[in-house]
């Protein structure tokens, strides 16, 4: 499939999860087989060689971080919304598009030095990919690089995650 047409099987959704915002639901293209076979065969191309592992950001991360590490024969790890994880953590507050959020993980699941490549569905501020990118550096890991479906370009994440040192592609703008 051409990124056209993985772009044709994202669903657009006016003023939610409020007035005069377009959401861009992916449930439409992981519903589709080809296209979502598609999608994670075209963002492993994506991915920088010396990866050792993925993180996903909870919820639509852990869709395709988990499938991309399938597909590249890698572990994934979850990085959680607060509260759900049943061992000690390290969380971070952030601010989102919509409100505020926190994230936390598990250090332990992450070897020192050991690369990690960062997956969500969408970027959109970058608040939520840097957070989880630099709680995946506090526990010693190297984050340098993370991989979108979709970006949205006039959001400006992008260059927030570059001026911290990760380099972001995305599939889809
Ligand atoms: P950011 O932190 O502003 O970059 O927002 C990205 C986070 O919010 C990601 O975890 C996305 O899953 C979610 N998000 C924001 N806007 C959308 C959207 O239009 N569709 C799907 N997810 C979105």
């Amino acid at each position: 499939m051409t990124r056209d047409e993985i772009m044709a099987l994202v669903r657009t959704v006016p003023d939610f999860p409020a007035p005069g915002i377009l959401f861009r639901d992916l449930t439409t293209l992981i519903t589709h087989p080809a296209g979502f076979s598609s999608c994670i065969g075209q963002m492993a191309h994506c991915v920088p060689g010396g990866i050792g592992a993925i993180a996903g950001v909870e919820a639509r991360g852990f869709i395709f971080g988990a499938a991309l590490a399938v597909h590249l024969g890698l572990g994934f790890i979850p990085v959680r919304k607060a509260g759900k994880l049943p061992v000690p953590t390290i969380g971070t507050d952030y601010a989102l598009e919509y409100g505020a959020a926190r994230i936390e993980i598990d250090p332990t699941l992450l070897a020192l030095g050991q690369s990690v490549l960062l997956v969500d569905d969408l970027i959109a501020t970058g608040g939520t990919a840097l957070a989880a990118a630099h709680l995946l550096r506090e526990a010693g890991a190297v984050c340098d690089t993370a991989l979108f479906v979709i970006d949205l370009p006039d959001l400006g994440g992008m260059a927030k995650l570059a001026e911290q040192g990760v380099e972001g592609k995305a599939l889809l703008k």
